[in-house]
């Protein structure tokens, strides 16, 4: 039996690694996680609760307070974050989010709080995840690391018409200033920023289409197992 591997795939936001992932843990069994998806979720939790970013203690207790779980759902074939029993993965896909969650994730406590539940997830190997320091802080002895990147206006425009199909009074701008800001945000933070691990492979998909960097993808796992 092949061996199982971890593969890191991180990148500027709106690069399609999500979808990247999801498909390569699909064809290799192995397990996806959206770690972004964790960052929103308490950045979702932070925003209910008035959570102060400026005040570790309260930042300490909120996190305490938070359960964080993916479940399967068969019916989408995709897995669904959970916060605190609710299924939350609608709701952070939310503009309103998107414009805390880089503020949120650059708390050192959240970030502490996130990466060992990624580690422990990734334990017994046989996961795809995705995020911005999953190959440099979370997993950096894995086997296979991919940064994502693509042309700035190719991901206004794939974000654009993702949000636009759930609200269609979003404006392009928005889109744009929103993604530039996280973009800024998460290259610049004190605490693991977004940055390229020396030996990951970069993977420009501007022009390339979805089928075309899957079986890239398949063909540098098959290299590593
Ligand atoms: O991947 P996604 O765009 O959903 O991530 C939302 C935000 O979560 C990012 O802009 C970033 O601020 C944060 N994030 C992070 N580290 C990760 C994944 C996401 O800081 N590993």
């Amino acid at each position: 039996m092949a061996k199982k591997i971890i593969v890191a795939i991180d990148g500027w936001s709106s690069c399609g690694k999500s979808t990247l992932a999801k498909q390569l843990a699909k064809e290799l069994g192995y397990i996806y996680v959206d770690s972004g998806a964790m960052y929103r979720a308490i950045a979702l939790y932070f925003l209910r609760n008035n959570i102060d970013l400026t005040s570790t203690k309260d930042i300490t207790v909120a996190l305490k307070n938070i359960n964080l779980e993916f479940i399967f759902n068969a019916q989408n074939g995709s897995s669904e974050i959970f916060l605190n029993g609710e299924n939350v993965e609608y709701l952070i896909r939310d503009m309103l989010i998107a414009e805390k969650v880089s503020n949120v994730a650059a708390i050192k406590e959240v970030r502490e709080f996130a990466v060992a539940q990624q580690q422990k997830m990734g334990a017994k190997k046989g996961i795809v995840m995705d995020g911005r320091d999953i190959g440099t802080v979370v997993f950096p002895k894995a086997e296979l690391k991919l940064f994502m990147t693509a042309d700035s206006a190719i991901r206004v425009q794939r974000r654009f018409k993702e949000l636009f199909e759930k609200n269609p009074n979003i404006s392009i701008e928005e889109v744009k200033d929103n993604l530039e800001l996280r973009d800024y945000i998460d290259s610049n933070r004190e605490v693991s920023p977004l940055k390229q691990a020396k030996d990951a492979i970069v993977l420009d998909n501007s022009n390339l289409s979805e089928k075309q960097q899957f079986q890239l993808a398949v063909d540098w796992v098959k290299e590593k197992i």
